[in-house]
């Protein structure tokens, strides 16, 4: 039998969600009156998500299991969860019921439509902090700004992708994956329809602030190279700068009584180009850090077990 509709969830320590969220996503399934199956990715919980989604499996054949060995992170969570995926559409959302599965059925009826993407965009976000608001608001932008891959504001991985643009994304190898991103560069006909992000139903945010910086870096490299023109830019600047108070010291030292005084200014430029250089270097090691992920070719993910598939697989991601 063929199936419809794949609905992909990350799950990392989501024990508290995880049974709510199943109820409301089998309610909305069941509406389309279609066939369907949620596969559910566990991303290396430390709490009892893989036991609460393995019961499940074996009440519901609805259900499937992917099991990582470890925590490989969400984008790559998202990203297996494409590769487990059997049907014509896949949706991908949020396991904390931040995005209102009922929003899926008016996603379906834009695929029905003829859209092969159709994904969510945040008109408000409830129950986040402010930091978070316009932290996210500023990412956005500045991604916008430096690539020209049309990636649009205020979405994130909630959305509807067909079976063509999901066989893409399976195609591209990438390991520090924005997975957003690759849909945007991927093409094909886009629709956004739009939601209110609402409260996380309980636990709290497995982003952390050390995972947001590492994941707004990815989506700026992966996208985007004006990061390492920067030097060039400084640089030239600088030249620049200094060529003119060259000229401005020689004339003092010719031409005037003025004596050039100051070891400290010299600190201080010295502490301000060091920085600049400093700044720049790390700047290309990220670019370099990942050529060299890259470059190891290690599989994406690795699989602990499976559950709900015709044939079990115990495999590994490419
Ligand atoms: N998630 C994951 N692996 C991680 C971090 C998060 O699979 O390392 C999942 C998490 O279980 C949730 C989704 O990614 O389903 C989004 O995470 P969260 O809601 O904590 O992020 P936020 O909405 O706060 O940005
Ligand atoms: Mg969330």
């Amino acid at each position: 039998m063929t199936i419809k509709y794949s609905v992909v969830v990350p799950l990392f320590n989501e024990e508290e969600v995880i049974n709510e969220t199943y109820k409301r996503l089998t309610t909305v399934m069941q509406q389309t009156r279609e066939s369907y199956e949620l596969v559910f990715v566990n991303d290396g919980s430390r709490d009892r998500t893989v036991e609460i989604v393995g019961d499940l499996c074996s009440k519901d054949e609805h259900l499937r299991l992917v099991n990582f060995s470890r925590n490989f992170g969400h984008q790559i969570a998202i990203s297996a969860g494409m590769d487990y995926a059997q049907g014509q559409a896949i949706i991908v959302i949020d396991a904390d019921l931040q995005d209102p599965p009922e929003v899926i059925l008016e996603m379906i009826w834009e695929w029905k439509q003829g859209y092969d993407v159709v994904y969510g965009k945040r008109l408000v976000r409830k129950g986040e902090t402010i930091f978070k608001k316009a932290s996210a608001k500023f990412f956005y932008r500045l991604l916008r700004s430096m690539t020209s891959v049309d990636i649009p504001v205020d979405t994130g991985d909630f959305r509807l992708i067909d079976r063509k643009v999901c066989d893409v994304l399976k195609g591209l190898k990438e390991k520090n994956r924005f997975v957003r991103g690759l849909v945007s560069w991927a093409g094909f006909r886009q629709k956004s329809v739009e939601y209110v992000r609402e409260e996380r139903f309980a636990g709290e945010t497995k982003y952390p602030f050390k995972k947001m910086v590492r994941f707004a870096l990815d989506g700026i490299t992966s996208f985007s190279y004006k990061p390492l023109k920067l030097a060039s830019y400084i640089g030239m600047a600088l030249s620049v700068a200094s060529f003119v108070y060259l000229i401005i010291v020689l004339y003092q030292k010719l031409f005037t009584n003025t004596t050039v005084t100051g070891w400290s200014s010299i600190l201080a430029a010295n502490l301000l180009f060091n920085g600049i250089i400093l700044m720049i270097l790390g700047v290309m090691g990220e670019y370099i850090g990942r050529v060299y992920d890259e470059s190891k070719d290690r599989p994406l993910y690795i699989i602990s077990e499976t559950k709900g598939f015709a044939n079990e697989r115990y495999m590994v991601g490419s």
